[in-house]
């Protein structure tokens, strides 16, 4: 864990907060460009927009991708409140990024140590680096109280 992965989970935090807005499930992801800045947001919308794709980390990744104006993130860093889904792993793959840090492990669907490890599958020629559990106490409560209030609902 480097010095600014508290710094820059705090900041997937606040854009997975976003998410409520819509009663999706609050995951948010950064994607940190070789300058330190954030270059991409992305916070689950799949309510919103009604696609099944639409996960924080793909919204991340092509904001980025966008700002930068090319889809090899060789030198970025993705920062997500929730360990990623295999989907998520693919497209952090495809994207080449060099490096992962996640905040809640997710025991049922993570992709990336939990369940799968699609990131540093040694058949594949692209691994990732994987920093976990950064603030994980923060991002778990961020989860259990939306999905608690839904059950009080
Ligand atoms: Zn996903």
């Amino acid at each position: 864990m480097r010095e600014d992965d508290a710094r820059l989970m705090r900041e997937a935090i606040a854009e997975g907060r976003l998410a409520l807005a819509t009663e999706d499930v609050p995951v948010g992801a950064v994607v940190v460009g070789p300058g330190g800045a954030v270059v991409g947001r992305g916070h689950n919308a799949r309510e919103a927009t009604a696609d099944p794709t639409a996960h924080a980390e793909v919204l991340a990744l092509r904001d980025a991708a966008r700002a930068l104006g090319r889809w090899r993130l060789d030198d970025c860093t993705l920062v997500v409140t929730l360990e990623p889904c295999a989907m998520c792993a693919g497209a952090i793959v495809l994207a080449r990024i060099p490096r992962l840090v996640l905040g809640a492990w997710d025991p049922k669907a993570g992709a990336t140590g939990s369940v799968h490890d699609l990131v540093r599958d040694r058949r594949l020629n692209h691994r990732v680096e994987v920093v976990g559990g950064v603030l994980e106490d923060e991002c778990a409560t961020l989860l259990t109280d939306f999905f608690g209030e839904r059950r009080e609902a």
